[in-house]
């Protein structure tokens, strides 16, 4: 769970140590704001993806899934800034499927926590191997990095691929371009 007070006591912290005045009237409810939107932004650290992916349904024909376009918005782990885009995830199931509702909901449990794309990118792929088991699997995330763009190099519009399979998808060319050209 969240630890508001904590978080409260360190934004009050960190705005002093940023020179702020933290009576200045605009200030006086940002420590607490901030704590609130913790609980949200980061309530995957309280989830675990077994709760979406083990409702699953069988299927007669193990035809490949793909679930594009599910936006997502993430923090860094590296600088708390937030990364944000869409994932996109196939699959060849073996047997079974899940609501397709459940493979977002499986994006949003990674993706409310502290991460570094690539992590992230590997776990939605290993949770759906380990819990849905279907015959292969490959999640493609696309983002843009904050800490790319409003610092450091600063970037804008450059954006990160990530790329993950398992299972069939690790050698089957065909399978792979299939799932590129509906991209
Ligand atoms: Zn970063």
């Amino acid at each position: 769970m969240v630890n508001q007070k904590k978080i409260e006591e360190a934004v009050k912290l960190f705005l002093e140590g940023i020179g702020e005045d933290l009576s200045r009237e605009g200030l006086l409810e940002t420590p607490e704001r901030i704590a609130r939107m913790c609980t949200e932004i980061f309530a995957g650290m309280d989830e675990e993806p077994s709760a979406h992916l083990t409702k699953t349904f069988p299927i007669e024909n193990n035809e490949i899934v793909i679930e594009k376009d599910i936006v997502f918005y993430s923090v860094c782990e590296h600088h708390l800034l937030p990364f944000y885009g869409k994932a996109h995830i196939a699959y060849v199931p073996d047997g079974s499927v899940v609501g397709l509702s459940k493979l977002a909901r499986t994006v949003e449990v990674y993706a409310k926590r502290p991460q570094i794309q690539e992590q992230m990118t590997a776990q939605i792929a290993d949770s759906i191997m380990r819990y849905l088991k279907p015959q292969g699997v490959m999640v493609v995330v696309e983002a843009e990095h904050m800490c790319m763009t409003m610092r450091g190099v600063k970037k804008p519009g450059s954006r990160t691929t990530t790329i993950v399979k398992r299972g069939c998808f690790k050698e089957d060319l065909q399978l792979q371009n299939e799932v590129f050209r509906i991209l």
